[in-house]
């Protein structure tokens, strides 16, 4: 395709002029005071509008299993790691 009008760039900005991007648009939470998004859950209590919509202490509690699932998996890793190393040494001699 060929452009057929050439565009002057006052053109081109004054298009541009409603591209720049706007800050998001944050909250104080009815229940606990903290900051949110606008017409989302707040993170913090889980609560929107009033309504307890997501379980925050049970999504804490799993969290940090999971962290420190992944914590016993990097130690078992490091170890077996260790052991390969010394086994390598061993043959060497
Ligand atoms: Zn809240």
């Amino acid at each position: 395709m060929v452009v057929h009008m050439r565009h002057t760039r006052a053109h081109t900005a004054n298009r541009r002029s409603h591209h720049a991007l706007k800050g998001a648009r944050f909250v104080a939470c009815k229940d606990c005071g903290a900051q949110h998004l606008m017409h989302r859950v707040c993170l913090q209590c889980g609560k929107y509008r009033g309504r307890l919509v997501i379980d925050v202490l049970k999504k804490k509690v799993k969290a940090t299993k999971k962290a420190e699932a992944r914590k016993d998996a990097k130690k078992e890793v490091a170890k077996v790691e260790a052991k390969e190393k010394k086994e390598k040494e061993t043959k060497k001699k």
